[in-house]
């Protein structure tokens, strides 16, 4: 799905008036923040205008900085992604430590590491460290931004990795959709954003155009002072932050001497000279496309709505968020699952300051992709019902439940998601530093009827939307040749019929459940509360709560109850619905990376009863009729229901009586009366390589992906928690170590690295709920408690036995020219002159209404 995201707004005299003054001091005690919030902050600016805010932490162990940058996408100009580009070679050496890989090294000494993102209006930058390497990390950081080399030698390489990150994208259904409705906009808002080697070196090559010299313009026209904001947080006072941040960032030029944009000037070159990205001739159109055959049929319905980023305390895209997706009964998912139209029901939203888009993305049933006029005449008559409705309660509800969460908002371990999230909300002239933390959690504390009602009367009507239906039915020749090239193989060592079976029907009957606790839970779930019921073969069954302390039983109870009772309850209809949605999901390879269906062949040989996707796939289509899985689930289930195990873990705001007394009644409801032993119970061992490797070889099952993949991984029984820690270290090691090597020094690929996985039942597992522990303080108790080289080497020893699974996919053959977003074929939209990843020039033909009529004929 789209996310949300954030954009620059109009209100740009504000920031002007607010730095024409000098430095603004606001400290912590004006900030509106959550109870739980135990940092303090200082916004201010420098002299150079680079506005700043700094978090002193006191607890904590790291630290974290970011910079955004007012730059994006829409900042492109002719080279489509040249911002993205320029984050990309920011990062490859400065002035005072001028080796490209420098920094990837530094942050590895100092167990850190960065990242950095382009979007279409802000260009993002981050890092976090060991609280002791702060001061130096910081200098090193603001020397991208004062002193940047971007040597054109390097240029080469770093536009490989840009491709690479583009073709990585291109597969999914999802992606290729949200690119062509975007196509469709004038101006700035419909080019195309990543960047390719075609984009970035081919043309500009042809045209004469010199890349060195270009980037370093484009540095130069939009890097300076007043187009920045940065944050720090670390357990130094705020004091000594602020003093580092001025003498850091202090020396990045105001405006680079009058050439860096005004400002003032960003919306008209963003918008390019358009009114509106929509203006009515680019409406109403219609893309068709085609998933795979093993993919849901989609349709996806878009809006341009006009830019609401700087009325964020409204927050109109979460009240319509809740109003497409609400669940419950009389919401437009109840009316058109009753009819068996759809599976799913989503709302997404991408924001700028030239438009907002706003998207409803259905995933629909074997018969609604065969009636999508009725899917849509739903989605139109619930809009209608909408707009004669009176909404101000249920915004008002929903504002106050967002207060709720606001107040108990739980402090997060992600600290350069904070620092950056701190940066780009403070890059908004609009967004007071009082509000600053309301703006970073999205607090909606100023409901406007008025405004959603507008939106919905003017901007979500049938003449302004834009619909994409991506369809197993669709057909183009080119699509013929990708289906070649040999099946999967995927050798078991353990293979066992009975355990096929259990894992089969078990996750058939979690996705029973999930359709039952999707309306059951409707009402909670808008509370703020979550229930999620999950099989998978290592763990059994999982139940996991988050709730306020007075809704607990409540939901706890509701779930139990339908956990113990659905499986005999359940109708062929709703287990029909429930195992094709579950078989589009085992087959739907798309949505995923080479890499991971490496991962999930060497799980299926490596973990005892684990079942690659498409046995289970296979077990499920082999049942012949919904009567006879509904049976042989009920069977199934039954079975597990007497051999029950549980297990429980309980923490936040209850007190031990009232966490044993929703545990018992829980126990109670599911029936766990003869509990096994430990040592039966569904969580087991890998299945021992015995001393030998294994390689594997297969094709990359998903279309259009020219890329391949190799996966080496090495078995390592759980030991304990101390084992747990040293692996923890060396795959941190040896992760940087093959990221700085085959990504950033020889560009091989976009993904590279090494991670641990570990099995249950272990120390991570536990920890990572935050909210009970703090994972880090767990693994710096046992560090603490004495690593020694020697034991790290012991267990290097270990690991480097001569027993490795190694899984390589081979990209398939593609044809050069179908290269980009129009291979596999899209109808109706013409893409430009070659059906690269270029979507200049895209053009649609007939209005919705007669496209989709002749589809159905
Ligand atoms: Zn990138």
């Amino acid at each position: 799905m789209m996310r949300l995201t954030v954009t620059v707004s109009l209100l740009v005299c504000c920031w002007l008036s607010a730095t024409a003054v000098g430095s603004v001091d606001q400290e912590t005690d004006v900030i509106k923040r959550p109870r739980l919030d135990d940092r303090t902050y200082r916004v201010f600016t420098l002299a150079n205008g680079i506005r700043a805010v700094a978090v002193n932490d006191p607890s904590a162990t790291r630290a974290a900085y970011a910079c955004a940058v007012n730059v994006g996408s829409h900042d492109d100009g002719d080279i489509d992604g040249l911002a993205h580009f320029s984050e990309h070679m920011a990062f490859l050496g400065s002035a005072a430590y001028p080796k490209p890989s420098e920094d990837d090294e530094f942050l590895t000494r100092a167990g850190g590491q960065g990242n950095a993102f382009t979007d279409k209006e802000r260009t993002v930058f981050f890092a976090q460290l060991e609280a002791t390497a702060f001061p130096e990390g910081l200098q090193r950081f603001a020397g991208f931004f004062a002193s940047p080399l971007l040597d054109a030698r390097e240029a080469h390489s770093e536009v490989q990795a840009v491709d690479s990150e583009h073709k990585k994208n291109m597969p999914s259904v999802d992606a290729q959709v949200e690119y062509l409705l975007m196509s469709l906009a004038s101006g700035p808002l419909g080019h195309f954003a990543t960047g390719s080697v075609d984009t970035l070196e081919t043309e500009p090559a042809q045209r004469g155009v010199d890349m060195g010299a270009a980037l370093k313009r484009f540095h130069s026209r939009f890097y300076c002072g007043h187009r920045m904001t940065v944050s720090t947080i670390s357990p130094i006072s705020l004091a000594e932050q602020q003093q580092l941040i001025n003498d850091t960032f202090g020396v990045v030029s105001p405006t680079n001497e009058g050439i860096c944009e005004n400002t003032q000037d960003d919306f008209t070159r963003r918008s390019g000279g358009y009114d509106s990205p929509f203006d009515g001739t680019n409406t109403n159109q219609l893309i068709h496309l085609p998933v795979t055959e093993n993919e849901h049929p989609l349709l996806f319905v878009s809006f341009a709505l006009p830019p609401l980023r700087e009325v964020s305390s409204s927050q109109p895209h979460p009240a319509l968020r809740y109003l497409m997706e609400h669940k419950g009964r009389g919401g437009l998912f109840a009316s058109l699952r009753e009819e068996d139209l759809v599976s799913s029901v989503e709302y997404g939203a991408e924001q700028s300051s030239v438009a907002d888009m706003a998207l409803i993305r259905m995933e629909l049933t074997g018969k609604g992709s065969k009636d999508v006029p009725r899917v849509l005449d739903r989605l139109f008559g619930y809009l209608n019902a909408l707009r004669e409705s009176d909404l101000n309660e249920v915004y008002a509800s929903l504002a106050r439940m967002s207060s709720v969460d606001f107040a108990w908002t739980d402090k997060s371990t992600d600290m350069s998601g904070d620092a950056w999230r701190l940066t780009e909300s403070l890059s908004y002239p609009h967004v007071p530093p009082s509000d600053l933390l309301a703006d970073v959690h999205g607090l909606m504390d100023v409901p406007d009827t008025e405004l959603l009602m507008d939106v919905l009367h003017t901007h979500m009507t049938p003449e302004k939307a834009n619909i994409a239906f991506a369809d197993r039915e669709f057909r183009c020749d080119s699509l013929a040749a990708l289906h070649d090239g040999p099946p999967l193989q995927t050798p078991k060592i353990d293979s066992d019929e009975a355990a096929l079976r259990v894992s089969s029907l078990s996750r058939l009957y979690e996705y029973v459940l999930g359709d039952a606790l999707d309306i059951d839970l409707a009402d909670l779930r808008q509370c703020g509360a979550t229930a999620r019921v999950t099989y998978s073969h290592q763990r059994g069954w999982t139940f996991r709560f988050t709730a306020y302390a007075l809704q607990m039983p409540h939901l706890v109870n509701a779930t139990a109850k339908a956990f113990a009772t659905a499986h005999t309850t359940a109708g062929d209809s709703s287990v029909s619905r429930a195992l094709s949605a579950l078989l589009s999901d085992l087959r739907d390879v798309n949505t995923g990376l080479a890499v991971q269906s490496a991962g999930e062949i060497a799980e299926a040989i490596s973990v005892r009863q684990a079942f690659h996707r498409s046995e289970l796939a296979a077990f499920l289509s082999g049942l012949s009729s919904a009567g006879e899985a509904t049976q042989q689930m009920h069977q199934t289930i039954a079975q597990q229901m007497d051999r029950l195990y549980l297990e429980a873990l309980s923490c936040g705001n209850l007190n031990e009586a009232e966490s044993a007394d929703v545990i018992t009644a829980f126990a109670h409801t599911i029936g766990v009366s003869h509990p096994l032993a430990p040592a039966d119970a569904a969580e087991l061992a890998v299945a021992q390589l015995r001393g030998q490797h294994i390689r594997v070889e297969a094709w990359n099952p998903i279309q259009n992906d020219v890329n391949g993949a190799s996966l080496l991984v090495y078995q390592y029984p759980y030991l304990g928690i101390e084992e747990g820690v040293h692996l923890s270290i060396l795959s941190q090691l040896v992760h940087q170590s093959l990221y700085d090597t085959l990504r950033t020094q020889s560009q091989l690929g976009y993904i590279a690295g090494a991670h641990l996985v570990t099995r249950p039942p272990h120390w991570s597992e536990i920890a990572s709920h935050s909210y009970c522990f703090r994972r880090h303080d767990l693994a710096l108790a046992y560090l603490t408690n004495g690593v020694e080289l020697a034991d790290l080497l012991a267990t290097y020893k270990i690991l480097t036995r001569d027993d490795a699974l190694g899984v390589k996919m081979h990209p398939r053959q593609i044809p050069a020219h179908d290269s980009g977003i129009g291979s596999g074929g899209v109808g109706l939209v013409r893409l430009g002159a070659s059906p690269s990843s270029k979507l200049r020039g895209a053009s649609s033909a007939l209005p919705v209404r007669q496209q989709i009529d002749a589809l159905h004929k």
